[in-house]
């Protein structure tokens, strides 16, 4: 194949991939985006392949890694549950980096197979990508594992915070920044892998500190950069396909990051520095001191509901967990059948994963015009009789709003304690994921629903057919 073939089918695997981001950005057109997403990628590899034309050995180690790589990929992904879909990116995430550290070594130890000239004697160019590729490569391998780790519930969430963690930091870009003019001079292989070192430490001691709360942040964080390691591979490997494509996932990434943090009203330098939320209390162990609390049955709910002219329903992790979806839908079309206006309240940082709420309503086949974002239907819940918070805790936590001291002040929340009466369904009075107690439930308007979100929502479903 042409070089000037090739060229022309990158870019039109690259235009591919813009129109799969595009398509993923509303639920309606998702499925669409990813079969831009699919074809566009088969066309990069195809022609990678056509264009480099490997020997007979080359495309037998090529296919027989895809069909590794692919079924394993196939089976986790069919496997793997909803719940556990941020520890799997950031497993992911973890994959992509340590490909852009392989590809740095094998294009050091073998310049000549990649066309950036010979051993002892690496085009400077290619020599400064290498490092920079590298670096970010083996920051985003350990900071994707930190991250795997404190999400899979492996490690402690709660912040981990060294002495004189900033300075050590500091001191550690300093010193990757010197290893890397020091290699594009030198080309030594010894400063090639303490430019590793170096990295993998500090990818460490940069996501360690980060707290539970933090999360959605780290992980879109860490997506952005694996596909900036991604590009970083593409200039050293010379291939367009791999440059557009790392530049897409690394800014698309770092676009995500700052919703995220607009979303929970951080600065990127502060999540950056760490220390915010720590870790989940144990379910069902919170000393209720004098405060008491006010619980209900499914019955209970089902009256106040099919009484009411307006419901809006908040869903959050624990509807994840429950797989609480469809009983829900259900719940909504009976009171819909009853004429009550039922609407669906998303917060951007519910769940587990930025549109973890958004995939599992539509999986279970609720309308998109029922679904709102935090900022379209916040001023309702003022007018609304019944807010029915399905697992949901952080998100409609009123010390954001309300408790200057909170660690997670300022967070914008679901107004849920607005409404005339506030149906809370979780299985205790245990903390959400920033471990931090929740005043809503101690509240007079607050009827708590203390069951398994799906056995609840059921019960609620049978008797209002009653
Ligand atoms: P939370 O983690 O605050 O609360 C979830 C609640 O669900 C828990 O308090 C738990 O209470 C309840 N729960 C768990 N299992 C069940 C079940 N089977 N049935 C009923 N209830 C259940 O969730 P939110 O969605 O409100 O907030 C998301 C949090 O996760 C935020 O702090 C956010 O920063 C963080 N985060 C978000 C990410 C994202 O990208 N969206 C990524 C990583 C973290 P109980 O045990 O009493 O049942």
């Amino acid at each position: 194949m042409s070089e000037s073939t090739a060229a022309f089918l990158y870019l039109v695997s690259g235009v591919l991939f813009i129109l799969a981001l595009r398509g993923l950005s509303h639920p309606t057109t998702s499925r669409q985006g990813n079969l831009m997403g699919m074809v566009g990628m088969a066309i990069a590899v195809l022609t990678t392949l056509f264009l480099a034309e490997p020997s007979f050995g080359g495309l037998l180690l090529i296919v027989v890694g895809i069909a590794i790589g692919g079924t394993a990929g196939a089976v986790i992904a069919r496997r793997i549950a909803m719940t556990a879909m941020p520890q799997l990116v950031a497993a992911f995430h973890s994959l992509v980096g340590l490909a852009a550290v392989m590809v740095a070594a094998a294009a050091l130890y073998a310049p000549e197979s990649m066309g950036i000239g010979t051993v002892g004697a690496i085009h400077g160019q290619a020599l400064v990508e290498m490092s920079i590729g590298v670096a970010i490569g083996a920051i985003t391998f350990t900071g994707s594992i930190i991250a795997f780790l404190k999400l899979d519930g492996r490690m402690s969430g709660k912040p981990i915070m060294l002495p004189s963690r900033h300075a050590i930091n500091i001191a550690l870009a300093v010193l990757l920044v010197v290893l890397v003019v020091w290699f594009a001079i030198s080309e030594s292989h010894l400063v090639f892998w303490l430019i590793v070192l170096v990295s993998l430490a500090l990818g460490v001691l940069l996501i360690v500190p980060i707290g539970g709360a933090d999360m959605p942040v780290v992980v879109s964080m860490l997506n952005s950069y694996s596909g900036w390691a991604a590009a970083g591979i593409g200039f050293t490997l010379q291939n367009l396909a791999l440059i557009i494509t790392g530049a897409l996932v690394g800014s698309s990434g770092a676009i995500l990051s700052y919703i995220m943090c607009k979303g929970m009203n951080r600065s990127f330098v502060s999540v950056i520095l760490g220390g915010f939320g720590g870790d989940s209390g144990p379910a069902g162990t919170q000393d209720l001191g004098d405060r008491t609390i006010k619980q209900g049955s499914a019955e209970d709910a089902a009256y106040l509901m099919a009484n009411a002219a307006k419901v809006i329903i908040v869903p959050g992790y624990g509807m994840a967990v429950a797989q609480a979806q469809h009983a829900l839908r259900e719940m909504a079309d009976k009171l819909k059948e009853a004429g009550v206006e039922v609407k669906y309240a998303i917060h951007p940082v519910a769940g587990r994963m930025p549109g973890h709420m958004n995939v599992l309503l539509a999986e279970a086949n609720v309308p998109y015009d029922d679904v709102f974002e935090l900022e379209d239907i916040n001023s309702e819940f003022s007018q609304a009789d019944v807010a029915f918070v399905i697992g949901a805790n952080d998100v409609t936590n009123p010390a954001a709003r309300d408790d200057k001291t909170s660690p997670i002040y300022g967070m914008p929340i679901l107004n849920v304690d607005q409404a005339q009466t506030c149906l809370f369904v979780k299985r205790s009075l245990g903390s959400g994921y920033a471990g931090i107690d929740n005043t809503l439930f101690y509240k007079d308007n607050t009827m708590m629903l203390l069951a398994d979100a799906k056995k609840m929502v059921e019960d609620i479903v049978k008797a209002l057919d009653r």
